[in-house]
């Protein structure tokens, strides 16, 4: 039977693994530590705008993380709420402790699937090859495989920094992954420092929260999941705090000790998680900075402090602390640190995140120059079921920017490049309209069926779900809306002069209709009001309305889509001699070199890439054939 190993046991690993042996591969999760499956290193959340939205998907397709921040959130907040359906986004604080545990309940009962602890030193190929047989560990043991999905995170050669400090390590109290990291930096792979930071832990009973704002979460709280049936745990409130001018006071006098600034690092930050030095440096203006004040756990009495992510000195990290109201005694359980680690350039990946010249291997997650936990999983999610596939000789999925946030990423990584760490932005989707979190599952069903990762009630669950709005959307399109017909009087109500007929459709599309008269008119439609798994009545209007109102912008979109698509289908064969094209400029030859798109869509993306350019590669391509 076919063998698939999964290195790493943090959130990319944890997908690629479940949903490899889902899929019924005989599948080993091998990581340093079993305990620290699912360990959240920086903050203890997910989700948010953009993040939410691939949380979503990949629970669509069968992925674990949305079924896990239910199991164990408490804190629940829709994002964005009020700018409309398709920005929206879920957030949730998790008990990070009981995260982990969850994760690894989870991944222990999951059929075909193996857990071991022990550190890959090394990939094994077969002789004279890059293709693999199976990974070495460090104690000299060999796992034999067919296909690996390396998921190693901050750990290759990673290196955390506080003040002028440096030590060797994958993250606070583990060890770095040095061995591995050697090997495939000697297979020549291109790669680069990447750093990222976090902030400090505090002692909850050391904080006056008496003088915080309080940020309740939502009252009830919405799963992440399709599946999930409610939110078990106890719900708790976060806090606001604002830095201070004591804060920047401190932070500018210190700058020259922070391992950022003081010229210790060499990696490239993230540009959308900045640490508290950067604010200060790079918005000189903005006068204060919001902190979000989040518990780690239930079980513990650790404090997060969400926005304050520096590599000071401690003594530093304890003044600034301690100048926030509120924190004037305030104890640090875990200082800040910055991480610095080596990440391979992900224009190496082909399209279903294998690596290019080497025969059965993904990279997912931090390692392909990303941060943050959901687009870690994202990617595991998809090199698992690709790998998988791999392994049965199917054709890799590979989602469309216009299908998921987690193709939007993929693309973006695979044709772009990232030369600092990659984070998801709803900004990055052009096709954002089309991509709302709560339709993720009835616009992934058919990849869903093609996976085969849900189980078959889930994926009736769905079914049901699509049927029945189809069946109210037929209803809105038939229902005729006149003076004398139920909906009359509702319309008037809403200011609408009704001199002639029309569907209820069309009423539903004026903006004059709010969601109270949209749900007085819905309440005349039979079977609307009708309980049924996962129809929850408010969002459901929400969606109708906001299908119904953007259709027409959509259509457009989707016009226009038709022409961009084909170019997707459109590839450009491995043999392809670009030097020979007569007419290309220096520098699209040189983009697309270095890129190596497979298909014309992916050329037509790439910065830099005119139309003109693409418009005679599909001409040569066609006449080549
Ligand atoms: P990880 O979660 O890091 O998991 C890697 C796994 O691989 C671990 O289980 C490890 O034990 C295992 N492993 C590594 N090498 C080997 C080996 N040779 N053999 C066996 N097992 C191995 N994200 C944000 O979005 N915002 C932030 O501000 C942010 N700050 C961060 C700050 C710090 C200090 C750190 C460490 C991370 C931060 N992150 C942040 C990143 C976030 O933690 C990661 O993006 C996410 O966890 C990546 O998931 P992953 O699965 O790729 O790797």
């Amino acid at each position: 039977m076919k063998q698939v190993v999964v290195i790493g046991g943090g959130h990319a690993g944890i997908e690629a693994a479940h949903v490899a042996a889902r899929m019924g591969l005989a599948t080993t999760l091998l990581t340093m530590n079993l305990d620290q499956i699912g360990q959240m290193s920086c903050n203890p959340s997910i989700g948010g705008v953009g993040k939410g939205h691939m949380v979503r998907e990949l629970d669509a397709l069968g992925g674990a993380m949305g079924r896990l921040i239910d199991a164990t959130g408490i804190h629940f907040r829709i994002l964005n709420e009020s700018r409309g359906v398709a920005v929206r986004g879920p957030r949730a604080q998790a008990d990070k402790v009981k995260y982990r545990s969850a994760a690894r309940r989870l991944l222990e009962h999951t059929e075909n699937l193996k857990l071991r602890q022990g550190t890959a030193a090394g990939l094994l190929w077969r002789e004279g090859t890059r293709g693999l047989r199976g990974v070495e560990l460090l104690d000299g043991s060999v796992l034999p495989c067919d296909a690996v999905v390396v998921t190693s995170g901050t750990f290759l050669n990673g290196r955390i920094l506080i003040g002028e400090r440096r030590l060797e390590a994958g993250r606070a109290g583990e060890p770095a992954s040095t061995h591995l990291a050697e090997q495939l930096r000697s297979l020549g792979l291109r790669h680069r420092r990447l750093k990222t930071g976090t902030s400090p832990r505090l002692a909850k009973g050391s904080i006056d929260f008496s003088r915080l704002e309080i940020q309740p979460g939502d009252d009830p709280p919405r799963p992440f999941s399709f599946f999930s049936r409610g939110i078990p745990q106890p719900q708790v409130p976060c806090h606001i705090v604002h830095t201070t001018a004591l804060t920047e006071a401190i932070v500018r006098e210190n700058l020259p000790k922070s391992s950022l600034y003081g010229g210790h690092i060499e990696g490239i930050g993230p540009r959308y998680c900045p640490s508290i030095e950067d604010k200060f440096v790079k918005f000189p203006d903005k006068g204060r900075h919001q902190i979000f004040v989040e518990p780690e756990s239930l079980e513990t009495e650790e404090i997060y402090l969400a926005g304050l992510s520096t590599s000071m000195p401690p003594e530093v990290q304890l003044r600034m602390v301690q100048s926030l109201p509120g924190f004037e005694g305030a104890e640090i359980l875990r200082p800040g640190y910055a991480i610095e680690y080596d990440s391979f350039d992900p224009l190496q990946l082909h399209r279903d995140l294998s690596v290019e010249g080497l025969e059965g291997v993904w990279f997912a997650g931090q390692i392909n120059g990303t941060t943050g936990y959901e687009e870690a999983a994202g990617q595991g999610l998809l090199a698992g079921i690709n790998a998988a596939r791999w392994l049965r000789d199917q054709e890799p999925i590979v989602l469309g920017r216009d299908q998921a946030y987690l193709g939007v990423m993929v693309d973006d990584l695979v044709t772009k490049g990232t030369d600092e760490p990659y984070r998801m932005l709803t900004a990055r989707a052009e096709h954002r309209l089309g991509l709302a979190c709560d339709l993720a599952d009835a616009r992934l069903l058919a990849v869903a069926r093609a996976v085969g990762a849900l189980g078959p009630g889930e994926l009736a669950r769905v079914e049901a779900k699509v049927e029945r709005r189809a069946r109210l959307h037929a209803q809105c399109e038939a229902a005729w809306v006149t003076q004398t017909s139920p909906f009359g009087p509702i319309a008037v109500r809403a200011g609408l002069r009704l001199d002639a007929g029309l569907s209820l459709s069309d009423l539903l599309r004026r903006q004059h209709m709010g969601p109270a008269e949209a749900d007085a008119c819905l309440a005349q439609l039979e079977g609307w009001a009708t309980e049924g798994e996962g129809w929850d009545l408010a969002r459901e209007r929400d969606l109708l309305l906001f299908e119904l109102r953007y259709a027409p912008y959509r259509e457009r979109e989707a016009r226009l889509l038709e022409g961009h698509r084909a170019w997707d289908h459109v590839r450009i064969p491995a043999d392809f001699r670009l030097e020979q094209v007569q007419g290309l400029s220096k520098e699209v030859l040189e983009k697309l070199k270095l890129h190596r798109p497979e298909t014309l869509g992916q050329a037509h993306r790439i910065p830099g890439v005119t139309p003109a350019a693409v418009t005679l590669l599909h001409l040569l391509i066609h006449r080549s054939r």
